[in-house]
């Protein structure tokens, strides 16, 4: 295949760069109807407390199931992203997130637990996301307290001053904000306190080390201890083992995610698992909760 580079000629495309142009036009293309054709779902993975490992949240992950089988979002997000069509795509999330904050406050009450929803950089930069936010939470009687924003650090941090007017007005709306994959770009905690931020993720990368590279369980214990001393929640992801476990909750990390606890689940599912804890928690005693 050939590309045009520049005004001097063409060059041949590797097989690999000939691999991602074909995936990244079929995935634009396929993208373009995946919401009108019920393309997209929600699953929700379990967030749970250090207080007995009772679930707290859940975070909303997409899952994309074009005809021809599904394809991961790690893959059809970034692309998403250079099209546009995360624009529709993330507030189809946000819509899915508020609706289902409602059917389980509606459920569980006082114990249903928060939403989660991820947003992409390419959002933040939209003009019209507060207004959109702001129309959907009104639409669907969500209450925005329960409702958690990701944003990744690197994202965060691409454009921290254009980011901060949005990230307030989004707080003003009621919604709470949390640093998604924390550790993995190059911001300061200084510069956290800035954005009215009230969580932080911190990435599986480090938490995948923590066992084995010192360097790692420094930094989660370091970050651990910075975050809880600005008053924010702490959330490890990826917790895979039960050692890691351990050390996290040794060091104070207070929420835990991973395929230790729940890989990500439907939404019946998740029900069900909620269903099968509030019936316990109805043998206890139970006191007044704030997780975020
Ligand atoms: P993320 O927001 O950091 O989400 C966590 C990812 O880690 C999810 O992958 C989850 O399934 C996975 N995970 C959870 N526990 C474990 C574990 O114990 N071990 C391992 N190895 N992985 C674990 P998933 O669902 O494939 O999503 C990948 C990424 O795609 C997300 O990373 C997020 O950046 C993006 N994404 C997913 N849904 C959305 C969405 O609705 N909007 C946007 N903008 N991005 C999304
Ligand atoms: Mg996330
Ligand atoms: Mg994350
Ligand atoms: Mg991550």
């Amino acid at each position: 295949a050939l590309k045009q580079k520049g005004r001097d000629g063409w060059q041949f495309f590797n097989d690999y760069q000939h691999h991602q142009a074909l995936q990244r036009l079929n995935v634009t293309l396929g993208l373009r109807g995946a919401i009108e054709n019920q393309e997209l779902q929600a699953r929700f993975q379990p967030i749970l407390s250090s207080d007995r490992g009772r679930i707290v949240g859940a975070e909303l992950l997409l899952r994309w199931f074009p005809p021809q089988g599904e394809v991961s979002p790690a893959v059809f997000i970034p692309i998403a992203e250079m099209s546009g069509a995360i624009l529709p795509i993330g507030l189809w999330v946000f819509r899915a997130g508020c609706l289902a904050e409602v059917e389980w406050r509606r459920r569980w009450g006082t114990h249903a637990p928060y939403v989660s929803v991820n947003l992409s950089a390419r959002q933040l930069s939209d003009e019209s996301l507060v207004d959109d936010m702001s129309r959907v939470l009104r639409e669907t009687e969500a209450d925005p307290s329960r409702i958690v924003l990701e944003v990744t650090e690197t994202a965060l941090m691409a454009d921290i001053d254009a980011n901060l007017l949005v990230l307030r007005r989004l707080a003003d709306l009621g919604l709470r904000l949390a640093v998604d994959d924390f550790g993995t770009g190059y911001s300061s905690l200084a510069q956290l306190t800035r954005l009215p931020v009230s969580i932080l993720k911190i990435d599986r990368a480090f938490v995948d080390g923590i066992e084995t590279r010192h360097e790692s369980r420094a930094v989660v214990r370091a970050v651990i201890g910075l975050g809880r001393s600005l008053g924010l929640t702490l959330v490890a992801e990826g917790v895979e083992t039960q050692g890691q476990h351990l050390e996290l909750l040794n060091g104070g990390c207070g929420l835990f995610q991973g395929y230790l606890f729940h890989a990500p689940m439907k939404p019946e599912d998740f029900v069900r698992l909620m269903d099968a804890q509030s019936d316990f928690d109805h043998g206890e005693d139970q006191g007044e909760e704030s997780f975020v």
